[in-house]
């Protein structure tokens, strides 16, 4: 499964023989393991070299396309806090913050 951008990911599936383009979530748990959405589609082989194929097109047929570029940071604190590249930080700071006011709740 490789992400490509905030919370889609794609992933090869050969018993179906199928590339899944799918938005994942992820509960506000430490360790929580990411779980698909509805959210996303299953390509055949031919369709994926169809969609492939059609974004070599609009690269050539756009070219303001060129000035888009990836995330750039200027720290690890940057990165760690975007929600392009770490998209389940939010999570991550809601079950810590979860986590610290139970222990607020035992005093
Ligand atoms: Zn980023």
């Amino acid at each position: 499964m490789q992400p490509i951008g905030g919370t889609w990911f794609v992933s090869v599936n050969n018993s179906y023989h199928t590339v899944d383009i799918r938005r994942w979530y992820s509960k506000p748990c430490i360790g929580s393991p990411l779980k698909p959405t509805a959210v996303g589609i299953a390509l055949t082989y031919p369709n994926w070299n169809k969609l492939k194929n059609a974004a070599v097109r609009v690269e050539t047929e756009i070219p303001a396309l060129v000035a888009i570029s990836p995330c750039w940071h200027d720290s690890q604190i940057d990165l760690m806090f975007c929600d392009e590249c770490s998209p389940y930080h939010k999570a991550a700071e809601a079950a810590e913050n979860s986590n610290t006011s139970d222990n607020a709740d035992e005093h």
